[in-house]
């Protein structure tokens, strides 16, 4: 079994760890965004840190067993303008409700007779 060498950045402690003590998530589409992950008992911290291609090539070679995350393309999404307040829902449940015939009939039954 590899033993995987590590340091803890808070407490600069040196650590071998076995590679199911090691935390390796994989961001598919943002690469940035991965990192890895290990108890430090000295200190009594999760340590996270930065994984690029290379890190992650060497604790997959390892052993680790990495975890992908995919996230949806909606959510990296950029949004500008105001944001959404209970009010606008409100006024957006009237409005949907005041633009269906169906909605606006049971309200009003004679709303849908000829005049
Ligand atoms: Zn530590």
């Amino acid at each position: 079994m590899a033993i995987i060498q590590a340091s803890c950045p808070r407490c600069d402690t040196d650590r071998d760890l076995r590679p199911d003590q090691v935390r390796l998530v994989v961001y598919d589409d943002t690469p940035d965004r991965s990192y890895y992950g290990f108890f430090c008992y000295v200190c009594g911290e999760n340590v996270s840190e930065p994984a690029n291609v290379e890190v992650i090539k060497l604790l997959v070679v390892g052993g680790v067993r990495p975890e992908y995350v995919n996230i949806p393309s909606e959510a990296r999404e950029r949004h500008s303008g105001p944001v959404l307040n209970e009010d606008d829902l409100i006024a957006f449940g009237l409005a949907l409700k005041n633009a269906d015939p169906v909605e606006r009939a049971k309200s009003d039954p004679r709303s849908g007779e000829p005049q």
